[in-house]
C-alpha cells in the first residue's frame, strides 16, 4: 500500500500576518516542484486569511487550521466554527494537539466531539495523539494511545475514517530537541495501525495516513519517513524557518 506523504506545519502562536507573508515570499521559491506531496501549513488563525492570499498561486499547500469549535454558531464568545474555517479557504483543522490537552483540558469527548463538527462541514481533522514521558516509562504507552484513538473517533464511520489523518507525537519529544529514534516512532506507529486495524478492519487501516510529530528537523527527516509506518510530519518549531520547512518538505516527500 502505497500512502502520500503528508507534511503538515504547526506554527502554534507565532507568525503574524506580516511575518507570513515574509514567510511565504521565501518559502513559495524554496518548494520543490516535481513530485509535490501534500504540504499543508496550520499559521494562528489571525495570519490564515494573508495565507490564503499568499497561496492563491500556489494550490499545492494547503492551510490548516490549529484548533476549532465543536460548536456550529452561537453565543461561544472567542471561538471559531468550522464553517467559518472553510470559509477562509481552510481544508485541515489539527485537533487534539498535546498543548490543547494538557494546557486547555481538552479531554476526548471534547476531541471527539470536534472530529464529528469538522467531518460535517468537509475539514479534514489532523488528530493529534501520543503520551507521555511518564506514561511511556510505566508501561502506559499502548493503553494511552488506544485510549485516545477509542475516544477521539467514537462514532466516527469507517468511510469517514479513511479521510483522517492521525498524528502521533510523543509528548516528551514536542518541542524538547529530544526525537523518538526512527525504530521507536516506528514501532510505536506500526501499533497505532493495529489499533485502527481492529477499529476499522485492516484494508481501512492501510488507507489512513500516520504522521510522526516531535523535533523533526531537516537532519533527521529522512531517516524518520524512510520508516514504512510513518506517512509524513507534523512539524512545529522547525516549521517557522521557510528554508528549514522546506528541507523537511524535499525530504519528505521527493
Ligand atoms: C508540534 O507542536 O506539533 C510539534 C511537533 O512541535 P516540534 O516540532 O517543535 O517538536
Amino acid at each position: 500500500m502505497i500512502r502520500n506523504p503528508i507534511i503538515a506545519a504547526n506554527w502554534k502562536m507565532n507568525m503574524t500576518p506580516t511575518e507570513t507573508e515574509k514567510f511565504f515570499s521565501v518559502f513559495l521559491k524554496e518548494l520543490p516542484t516535481s513530485n509535490l506531496r501534500d504540504v499543508v501549513i496550520a499559521p494562528p488563525f489571525v495570519s490564515l486569511a494573508k495565507a490564503a492570499d499568499m497561496l492563491m498561486q500556489a494550490d499545492s499547500v494547503k492551510l490548516s487550521a490549529q484548533n476549532m469549535s465543536q460548536e456550529a454558531s452561537g453565543a461561544f464568545t472567542g471561538e471559531i466554527s468550522a464553517a467559518m474555517l472553510l470559509d477562509l479557504g481552510c481544508r485541515y483543522v489539527i485537533l487534539g494537539h498535546s498543548e490543547r490537552r494538557s494546557l486547555y483540558g481538552e479531554d476526548d469527548v471534547v476531541i471527539n466531539k470536534k472530529v464529528h463538527a469538522a467531518l460535517a462541514a468537509g475539514l479534514i481533522p489532523i488528530l493529534c495523539i501520543g503520551e507521555s514521558l511518564e506514561q511511556r516509562d510505566g508501561g502506559q504507552l499502548e493503553s494511552v494511545l488506544s485510549t485516545q484513538l477509542e475516544g477521539s473517533l467514537a462514532n466516527v464511520s469507517t468511510d469517514a475514517a479513511k479521510g483522517i489523518i492521525i498524528a502521533y507525537e510523543p509528548v516528551w519529544a514536542i518541542g524538547t530537541g529530544r526525537t523518538a529514534s526512527p525504530e521507536q516512532a516506528q514501532e510505536t506507529q506500526a501499533y497505532v495501525r493495529s489499533v485502527l486495524s481492529r477499529l476499522y478492519g485492516a484494508a481501512a487501516s492501510e488507507v489512513i495516513r500516520i504522521q510522526y510529530g516531535g523535533s523533526v528537523k531537516p537532519g533527521n527527516a529522512a531517516e524518520l519517513i524512510s520508516q514504512p509506518d510513518i506517512d509524513g510530519f507534523l512539524v512545529g518549531g522547525a516549521s517557522l524557518d521557510p528554508v528549514s520547512f522546506a528541507e523537511i518538505v524535499r525530504a519528505g516527500c521527493c
